[in-house]
């Protein structure tokens, strides 16, 4: 029997995520290692999601909330994108005496890969500009909220579309399940 879990691409390449100040990703960097360290040593093996933001808005983009990917080109694109893994769990789902697909691993707090967690801002949109206070005003709108991102959230709805009953976990859970092997 191969154990599986689908992961968000970044969980595996951090390369690919917004520019940020990497300290304040300690924690999720250590949870992180933490379950790339196990995922190696009960020899679960490792599907690979794309990353959205990556390929339609590459690396020198601005850290976004999700009602700016909540659109429906953005969204038709990333079920595009999703198709052939889609396809590759359909597969494995076929031969359940064969393969265990544990789980699809989120990335809590983004906009798209959030699973339990996401952030959202009212007025995160349009040009920044100088003025200190509309500067503020736009921080001031940014909230998390304990809702699916978008991407997770089509993720979630094609996976029941195909009656494929995989669960999306947190890292933390993922830790926990392998744990169990
Ligand atoms: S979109 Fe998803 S995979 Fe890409 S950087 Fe953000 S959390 Fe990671």
């Amino acid at each position: 029997m191969k154990h599986l879990l689908v992961l968000s691409h970044c969980i595996l390449n951090h390369a690919a995520k917004v520019e940020q100040d990497e300290s304040e990703l300690q924690d999720e960097y250590r949870v992180r290692a933490e379950l790339l360290r196990l995922i190696l040593e009960k020899d679960v093996q490792m599907i690979q999601l794309p990353c959205p933001e990556f390929l339609m808005y590459g690396s020198q983009r601005w850290g976004h909330v999700r009602n700016q990917f909540e659109h429906p080109y953005y969204i038709a694109q990333c079920r595009k994108l999703l198709e052939t893994t889609l396809l590759q769990l359909e597969e494995y789902s076929q031969h359940p005496e064969s393969f265990h697909l544990m789980g699809i691993v989120s990335v809590e707090g983004s906009p798209n890969c959030g699973y339990r967690l996401t952030c959202v801002g009212s007025k995160w949109k349009g040009e920044i500009g100088e003025d200190p206070k509309h500067v503020e005003e736009i921080q001031h709108s940014l909230r998390m909220v304990d809702e699916p991102g978008v991407y997770m959230k089509l993720l979630e709805n094609e996976l029941n579309e195909r009656q494929l009953s995989i669960p999306i976990i947190t890292m933390d859970e993922a830790v926990q399940a392998v744990k169990l092997l």
